[in-house]
């Protein structure tokens, strides 16, 4: 049995990074279409794109074009680091609220960090080089 998935799968993509990401994605649809039945517009909206969701899984790991999958996969994980990235620096800003205060350059919206209590004091944004008097 083994034996023949390896074999149906040979020279097809399989399942990678995206294609399990859209699983879930279609799991949770099809979860949320059940949890959300008395609303049969819905409902029926969430089951249509969890359906969808899984046949692009399917499709995707059953292809044989494995250079566009790796392509749409690639896009997939810089996403997906863009958009873990973002949460990791607001996690790092919240465990440091205490000790430092975060804002924004005025000039070039970069986010700059200067320790608090320290009271009145001139800024130097390290990517602009913009300068300028804050309370800390
Ligand atoms: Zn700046």
């Amino acid at each position: 049995m083994r034996e023949r998935i390896a074999r149906l799968m040979m020279g097809r993509n399989g399942v990678d990074h995206f294609a399990r990401f859209t699983s879930i994605a279609a799991c949770v649809m099809l979860l949320l279409s059940v949890l959300s039945r008395r609303v049969e517009l819905l409902s029926n909206l969430f089951w249509i794109l969890g359906l969808a969701l899984l046949f692009y899984s399917y499709f995707r790991a059953f292809s044989r074009n494995i250079y566009q999958r790796q392509r749409e996969n690639a896009r997939y994980l810089q996403f997906q680091r863009k958009v873990t990235g973002f949460f990791a620096v607001r996690r790092d800003m919240w465990r440091q609220r205490k000790q430092y205060r975060f804002f924004k350059c005025p000039s070039c919206k970069a986010t700059l960090r200067v320790p608090r209590g320290k009271g009145k004091i001139r800024v130097v944004c390290r990517k602009c080089g913009n300068a300028f008097e804050t309370k800390t």
